[in-house]
């Protein structure tokens, strides 16, 4: 069993960075703030939990996730509203999906202790970090791996945790290209796709790398078997348009992360009236309906981009066109989560977690 109660000790800088630092418009990942969490887990349990100046590591070259990859993370939000409070967008249900994703790699479970808790004060403490700026967030990093140094092929017995923060201008969003993918696969039934795990993108990025090639920004991916039923893009699940239906690809084959955003705008559409439908999706009946002009929409969810447009779908020769200037649908979804996550809108699910 965890122990019931760990504490998190603080030890503050003496240097801020902020001071001199613009908030705004700044490109994604590149710039953290102040401090981070770090925390190991040893001898079967999490100890050393610190929040401390955010500072380089100092790693083993032996080090057992770097030979073998038990390395896994999440991607979380948190938004000032106008009055200048600090909120964390769903951080229950990226904890829970952390800890999903550390069991398929056989690696230990992080304690809401650390995940939730930790968070919170480390958000807090770096509070002036968040933009207080339309379409600005701080994104919340938390990850993940095994530290044993020793390089035999087997799951350590020590793990370091660690949450860094950084601060984020609006994700560049222009509508996407996309090609669907039927040579590659990102993941079978069985293997680990629905898991954050680090290999899972770094096995994606000569796919992709291929697609850019042609002139695509990212890959839709396919079924590993038949390359015909869709699955996601990059870092965004995806939902179609239908009549007036809103179809995505169901998690059931265990080959799709389950967004947050995916699940937030599934909501939505349902509020906006739309009949949800998670479902195997193939992409025959895609070109189906686009051949019936009844495919009005296809867009992208995730963290960092919210929600983003698809302007060009390529399945082997055939390439279906939207005009993203005329759609209602992702635009009005983005909206609504924008302005719950800046505080514009009534939380009426419970999404927004105070710091
Ligand atoms: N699929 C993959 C492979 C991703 O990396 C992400 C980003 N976490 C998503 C979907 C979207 O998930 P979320 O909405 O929770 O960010």
């Amino acid at each position: 069993m965890l122990a019931t109660t760990i504490d998190v000790t603080v030890n503050k800088t003496e240097h801020s960075k902020l001071a001199g630092f613009s908030l705004e418009n700044l490109p994604f990942g590149r710039d953290f703030t102040d401090h981070m969490l770090e925390a190991d887990y040893e001898g079967g349990e999490w100890k050393n939990a610190e929040i401390k100046p955010y500072q380089p590591l100092l790693l083993s070259p032996s080090l057992a996730a770097l030979h073998y990859g038990q390395a896994i993370f999440e991607g979380i939000k948190a938004y000032k509203n106008a009055e200048g409070d600090a909120f964390i967008f769903r951080p229950y249900d990226n904890f829970k999906r952390f800890n999903i994703s550390a069991e398929r790699m056989a690696m230990p479970q992080v304690p809401e202790e650390i995940f939730i808790e930790g968070m919170k004060q480390l958000v807090a403490l770096d509070k002036a970090w968040i933009p207080q700026i339309p379409d600005h967030s701080l994104y919340i990093r938390p990850f993940m791996f095994s530290s044993d140094e020793v390089i035999g092929v087997r799951p350590s017995e020590n793990y370091k945790f660690l949450n860094i923060l950084s601060p984020t201008g609006p994700y560049y969003n222009a509508p996407m290209r996309i090609y669907v993918e039927e040579q590659y696969v990102r993941a079978v039934p069985g293997g680990i796709g629905y898991a954050k795990a680090a290999g899972n993108y770094g096995s994606s990025m000569y796919a992709t790398a291929q697609a850019k090639k042609k002139g695509y920004d990212q890959v839709l991916w396919t079924d590993a078997f038949e390359h015909k039923y869709v699955q996601e893009i990059g870092t965004m699940n995806v939902i179609f348009i239908i009549g007036d239906k809103a179809i995505t690809p169901d998690l059931g084959a265990g080959t799709i992360l389950a967004g947050v955003t995916r699940d937030s705008a599934l909501t939505l559409l349902k509020e906006a009236g739309f009949t949800v439908e998670e479902r195997p999706l193939s992409i025959d009946e895609i070109i189906d309906a686009y051949k019936a002009g009844v495919l009005y929409e296809v867009f992208g969810t995730g963290t960092a981009a919210t929600i983003t447009m698809i302007k060009e779908l390529r399945y082997k020769d055939f390439v279906m066109n939207f005009d993203t200037d005329k759609w209602r649908t992702a635009p009005t979804i983005k909206k609504w989560l924008t302005d719950i996550r800046e505080g514009r809108r009534e939380d009426k699910y419970g999404w927004m977690v105070k710091v």
